[in-house]
């Protein structure tokens, strides 16, 4: 509850809310105008071509406003676009945030959602350029577009996969899913796993200098689970894949839980979702120079499968036999 006292949103009104923004962001070179014209005004690098993703959190769907302290919401708010960016291979520039505010909600929620939405955009050198406000009768929804760039032969693509690539996967899987199954159960959390949910880490670096060695044949950001993401990559591929369960990088934290109940937990890092790793296939001799390039990068990465020509994706266990996922990813419409 707010105190009845708390400045709330309606008292400053729509523009108050974009000038208390607009005074907090940093002036770019790419930027010719920014927030406070009809538009705004950026300078694509020369040679570059132009990525844009959107992306929408509703409160009670994506994040629920008891678990999200407001300034991690900022942050994995423009965390999870920047990701999309990276998944190309792309370097994010520029963003837009669009917010639905419910009218009682404290100023200082907003200040701090405000206060990491810019952190985040400041440690990846992103501008926000403009948005849109409006009033909420129900809950907060936010709302981000991002726009990144790379050159034409930079960018990856989901459909580069060929049969005999092998299927690597950056960090650990699992983490984010195995902690929001334990708040809605009601546990107690380990602060690994809850960092791993709400303050995600977009892999921008790692990104980049895969695209930039020629190491990726394709590539994705695992939001929905990396079963139902690689399943991505071979759709558009046209091409199956093998991933192995023994493989899946699992951290420690996770492996803690493995015990409980072993099929449910492989299902997690199978097919929960919010890990925010990449995903990508390399060619069979690239090996070495995949693990080279990420470990400057200081990025922990696992070899989990193998491409097929075959269309179907599989899991195998330890001793050969197919695993039953019974699931593929978090599927926002059930
Ligand atoms: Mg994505």
């Amino acid at each position: 509850m707010t105190p009845s006292s708390a400045p709330t949103l309606a008292k400053i009104g729509e523009f108050g809310l974009i000038s208390r923004i607009s005074t907090c962001v940093p002036s770019y070179e790419n930027v010719i105008t920014g927030i406070g014209d009809d538009a705004s005004v950026t300078a694509l690098s020369p040679g570059m071509q132009l990525l844009t993703s959107t992306d929408m959190l509703l409160e009670d769907v994506h994040f629920r406003r008891s678990w999200h302290d407001p300034l991690l919401l900022g942050r994995k708010s423009l965390a999870v676009s920047i990701s999309d960016i990276a998944a190309m291979g792309g370097i994010p520039r520029w963003a837009l945030l669009s917010l639905a505010l419910p009218p009682a909600l404290p100023l200082a929620f907003i200040d701090d959602f405000v206060r990491g939405f810019l952190a985040m955009a400041t440690e990846h050198r992103v501008a926000l350029i403009g948005g849109d406000t409006c009033s909420s009768r129900s809950g907060l929804a936010i709302s981000v577009t991002i726009m990144g760039e790379q050159s034409p032969s930079r960018i990856l693509r989901r459909s580069g996969a060929k049969p005999d690539d092998d299927i690597w996967v950056t960090g650990t899987l699992g983490d984010a899913a195995l902690a929001l199954n334990m708040l809605e159960k009601g546990e107690t959390v380990s602060e690994d796993l809850l960092h791993r949910l709400l303050d995600p880490s977009p892999r921008v670096s790692a990104a980049l200098a895969l695209t930039e060695a020629c190491l990726a044949t394709a590539m994705i950001d695992v939001s929905d689970g990396v079963l139902a993401d690689y399943g991505h990559i071979a759709d558009l591929s046209s091409v199956g894949g093998c991933l192995n369960l023994a493989d899946l990088p699992l951290s420690p934290a996770f492996r803690k839980h493995m015990s409980a109940d072993s099929a449910t937990v492989c299902r997690m890092a199978l097919c929960g979702g919010e890990d925010y790793e990449l995903c990508f296939t390399a060619r069979p001799a690239m090996r070495e120079k995949v693990a080279e390039c990420m470990k400057k990068c200081g990025i922990a990465v696992t070899r989990i499968g193998i491409v097929t020509s075959s269309p179907e994706v599989t899991v195998v266990n330890p001793d050969g036999t197919p695993f039953n996922s019974q699931a593929e990813g978090f599927n926002h419409f059930t």
